[in-house]
């Protein structure tokens, strides 16, 4: 017996990676997948290289690398880090993999930190590739173990989704040996890893050809289970939708678990047979469920809206999906507040966002990261908000369809992730442009994760540094200022410079995340003589409040000391104080 430790679903992954022997991992930070690569880099010793890619096609090609030279190879990121990884990952299916190559693919379903609720399945079935759905951490552990034993026997990339339910859940989980890693072998094979027309015509039909052996293994597998029941329901689950199946499990329905792709219609003939009803739980579109409906008269599920097609699945909805009266969760009676998220007291952001704002721009596009928080009351700062790296794209857009005035706001992190591409593009067709690089020294809204530019690796150790600056001057932009956006006076001064000028122009705005610590040594702000103009408030900062009864501001404990609220008020009434 190996020792038992509670581990979250990401560790539990990570676990599963490390137990089986691998060389790399990599991936882009983002909820809710981080914790995996983070996890694998604290514990795995030297031999394991560990890494966060510029962005998920990065991660994805580095990975393909290692698999090439024969060694196993783990990817994560979260579900529409896939669509940058697309690319990559559709071809991959075609030349296969040498050493085996899970990525992991982290669904959102809820949104409760994406822009989207994308379903990483249908990349799988597009791809033509395996997928495991783990339904709780201890099967994720085992999923990822037997992904990679999948992936060397079929020459696949094999993908493992999990929701955020399974991936930050806990559980014991008993560990096993770790494996020791493949030897490298470079076997060059130009007709399996050349996509030309005329090899991958070939290789298009050798996936093709696997795809019964995929279906077969999934018939087979341990993942895709019965726990029978009486009665004339049926009950399809996959993820952590069959944990909640089981819950309410009383024997007077069987459950059909599903954890492994692609299925096949033999397995589920032999499940529907004799049922009259049949309810079909899984997080994201109705995927499973339209496979079913097709074999099944009476199907209930999203399409019949006795599941919401949005969202997350909770107990509650499962509970009465099944007919159940019992709601397991009832909770406390006790209003809450709303807690909205905002940036937090202090935030470098905010001195950006209101320098800019004061400026009146056309337009700001924006971008992907804690930033984004700037479209709220009383900032609203920003317009847009689409994909990672859009915000520049789309200003230059709107330039050359006759819009003046436009402002893109990008963090640091996005703008390397996929923002240089559009910042090259913009010089080279000659936007008229504002960029605002928002440089905070790291990945701050999935956990302060270091970037290129900070200079530090995934293990905290030095290495190679990105200059930001010389990276816009690479793309040809002639117009780069770097400034501390603590000085608020001097950055509205050069938006509004900047803001009249042609060309594209970036300002890169400098100053880390307060959440690294140590930013302002210990000061706190207060308010003195306070003439209740609520110009303080315009910052959204969380610190500062205004008190109806005595008719003046206050300045809570929250305050970090950042000194923006005293720039900004116009009867020097913010002191600082020790
Ligand atoms: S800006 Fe100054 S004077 Fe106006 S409410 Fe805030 S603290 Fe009072
Ligand atoms: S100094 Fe003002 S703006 Fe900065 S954290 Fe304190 S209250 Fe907020």
């Amino acid at each position: 017996m190996g020792k038992k430790v509670v581990l979250s679903g990401n560790e539990s992954i990570a676990r599963g990676a490390l137990e089986s022997g691998i060389t790399l991992a990599t991936g882009y930070p983002g909820t809710p997948s981080t914790e995996i690569l983070e996890y694998i880099a604290a514990k795995a010793g030297r031999d394991v290289h560990a890494e966060w890619a510029v962005n998920e096609k990065v991660a994805l090609e580095t990975a393909v690398g290692a698999s090439y030279s024969g060694v196993r190879a783990l990817c994560c990121m979260k579900h529409v880090g896939v669509n940058v990884a697309a690319d990559p990952l559709v071809t991959l299916a075609y030349t296969g993999v040498r050493g085996g190559l899970v990525l992991v693919a982290a669904d959102d379903p809820g949104m409760h930190s994406s822009q989207n609720e994308q379903d990483s399945r249908f990349y799988a079935k597009f791809a033509k590739i395996p997928l495991l759905e783990p339904s709780d951490a201890g099967e994720a552990r085992d999923m990822v173990r037997d992904a990679f034993i999948l992936s060397e026997k079929t020459g696949l990339p094999v993908m493992l989704r999990t929701l955020t339910r399974v991936s930050h859940t806990s559980e014991p989980v008993e560990f096993s040996p770790v494996k020791k890693q493949k030897k490298p072998k470079l076997d060059v094979n130009r007709r399996e890893w050349v996509m030309v027309p005329a090899y991958a015509r070939v290789r298009h039909k050798i996936l093709n050809q696997k795809q019964g052996k995929l279906i077969k293994y999934s018939e087979e597998s341990g993942y895709n289970n019965v726990v029978k029941g009486g009665g004339e329901l049926g009950v399809i689950a996959s993820g952590v939708c069959f944990s909640y199946a089981m819950e309410f499990h009383q024997g007077d329905y069987s459950v059909l678990k599903i954890g492994s792709y692609p299925l096949g219609e033999k397995l589920l003939k032999n499940f529907l047979e004799g049922k009259k009803e049949i309810l079909v739980l899984e997080e994201g579109e109705p995927f499973v469920e339209d496979q079913v409906r097709c074999l099944h008269p009476n199907v209930k599920g999203k399409r019949t809206g006795d599941i919401p097609l949005e969202g997350e699945l909770t107990p509650e909805i499962v509970s009465l999906a099944l007919g159940r009266k019992q709601v397991i969760n009832q909770g406390s009676g006790i209003k809450l507040p709303q807690r909205p998220p905002v940036m937090c007291p202090g935030c470098p952001h905010r001195g950006s966002f209101y320098a800019l704002k004061q400026n009146q721009p056309l337009i700001v596009t924006g971008d992907i990261g804690c930033y984004t928080l700037g479209v709220q009351k009383p900032l609203e700062a920003l317009d847009t908000c689409l994909c990672m790296g859009a915000s520049i794209g789309k200003a230059a857009g709107m330039s050359h369809s006759g819009a003046e005035s436009v402002a893109a706001v990008i963090g640091e992190s996005t703008f390397l992730h996929s923002g240089i591409t559009s910042l090259m593009s913009a010089a080279y067709n000659q936007a008229n442009i504002l960029v605002l690089i928002l440089d905070n020294s790291s990945v701050a809204m999935t956990g302060q994760q270091p970037t290129p530019a900070t200079g530090v690796n995934i293990r905290g150790e030095r290495t190679k540094k990105i200059s930001i600056e010389e990276v816009c001057r690479s793309c040809g932009v002639d117009s780069v200022d770097v400034i501390n956006p603590y000085r608020v006076g001097e950055m509205k001064e050069l938006i509004g410079k900047r803001l009249g000028q042609d060309g594209v122009r970036v300002i890169v705005a400098r100053a880390p995340c307060v959440m690294l610590g140590g930013v302002f040594g210990g000061d706190r702000y207060v308010v003195g003589d306070c003439n209740a103009c609520r110009k303080c408030l315009e910052l959204g900062c969380p610190a500062i409040s205004f008190d109806e009864k005595e008719h003046r501001a206050a300045i809570s404990h929250l305050c970090i000391g950042c000194g923006v609220c005293a720039q900004i008020c116009p009867f020097d009434a913010i002191k600082k104080t020790k």
